[in-house]
């Protein structure tokens, strides 16, 4: 069968292909448009204090909407675009759009945090990645230290020596840089120190192994200790139950990522959440997750 869209390009859909397939050369096919669409949005997922419950930063998280398919999510779109390298523009539109939308809360008035943006190694690579960086904060006029970067620890492994290179200048910069889903990549432990790094954001997978698996138990307190002892800060994420919470609280982790506290919010439920007084700032936990 074969198929012409709205937009000049022909798919040729066999019946063999299945539908993941199909999907997939769909999305490929429609992502070109997606930005020049408006097509393309972000959510903001608050990151607490483990302490205190205080929101003290944010993840950026890309969202399509396309509209035949509805909400596309980037497990389903940020590889296809990191493969046809359309991840470079869409990841500029990120860092623009997150660093625009905090200033023009901080022009407000309000009291802004931190938020992180996504880096995938294609970008990192990107000769161009740190003109554009400067570029961003420049025409923005957001302040660098609101600005986190996350990068994962095959990104960063894939050139390590260029890597290095380029966290130095970031950190002159004064942005704040995170190694991602740490604990499940080919990251060596000398890296650690080696790199400026802030936060280690720890791999999902050990949080959602808490509290049955004690092997997951105690890789999680291992890498906390490991970030103290090297002056880091240690961040856990996917935290989903107040038993995991309550752990992850016990062994001193500073900052805590999950649907217990917050769901990634629209854009305009994030102003909520940060036009509150600092001091109500504490999120507790979602309706409905609050196991205790
Ligand atoms: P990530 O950086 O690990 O982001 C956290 C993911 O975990 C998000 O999925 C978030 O919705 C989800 N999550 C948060 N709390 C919980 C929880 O308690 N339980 C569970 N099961 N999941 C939770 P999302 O938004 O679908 O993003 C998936 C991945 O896509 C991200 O993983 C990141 O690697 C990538 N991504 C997202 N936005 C961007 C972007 O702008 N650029 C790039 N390059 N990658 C992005
Ligand atoms: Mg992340
Ligand atoms: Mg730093």
């Amino acid at each position: 069968h074969s198929k012409k869209d709205g937009r000049n390009t022909y798919h040729f859909f066999r019946p063999s292909m299945n539908a993941i397939t199909v999907k997939r050369l769909f999305i490929e096919s429609h992502l070109q448009q997606a930005l020049k669409e408006n097509e393309i949005f972000l959510n903001f997922q608050p990151k607490v204090d483990i302490e205190t419950g205080e929101v003290c930063c944010a993840e950026a998280l890309v969202r399509w909407h396309e509209p035949s398919l509805g909400l596309v999510l980037p497990s389903e779109f940020v590889p296809v675009a990191q493969a046809c390298g359309l991840i470079v523009p869409i990841g500029q539109w990120v860092l623009h759009e997150t660093c625009r939308q905090l200033q023009a809360w901080r022009n407000e008035g309000i009291d802004i945090v931190p938020v992180a943006v996504n880096i995938s190694t294609v970008e990192l690579c990107n000769k161009k990645f740190l003109e554009s960086i400067i570029e961003i904060l420049e025409d923005t006029g957001l302040e660098a230290h609101f600005l986190e970067l996350e990068f994962t620890e095959s990104s960063l492994m894939h050139d390590a020596k260029a890597s290095l290179t380029m966290l130095e200048s970031l950190q002159q910069l004064g942005l704040a840089l995170t190694i991602d889903d740490f604990g499940v990549g080919p990251l060596s432990i000398s890296y650690l120190q080696r790199f400026p790094i802030d936060t280690v954001n720890v791999d999902q997978s050990f949080v959602h192994g808490m509290p049955h698996d004690a092997d997951a138990i105690t890789i999680m307190k291992s890498i906390i200790q490991l970030a103290k002892n090297l002056d880091l800060r240690a961040t856990a994420k996917g935290i989903e139950t107040r038993e995991q919470y309550n752990l992850l609280r016990s062994q001193q982790c500073e900052g805590g990522q999950g649907f217990l506290f917050s769901p990634p919010l629209a854009v305009e439920d994030f102003r909520k959440l940060l036009v509150k007084d600092k001091t109500h700032r504490s999120i507790g936990f979602i309706a409905g997750n609050n196991q205790e």
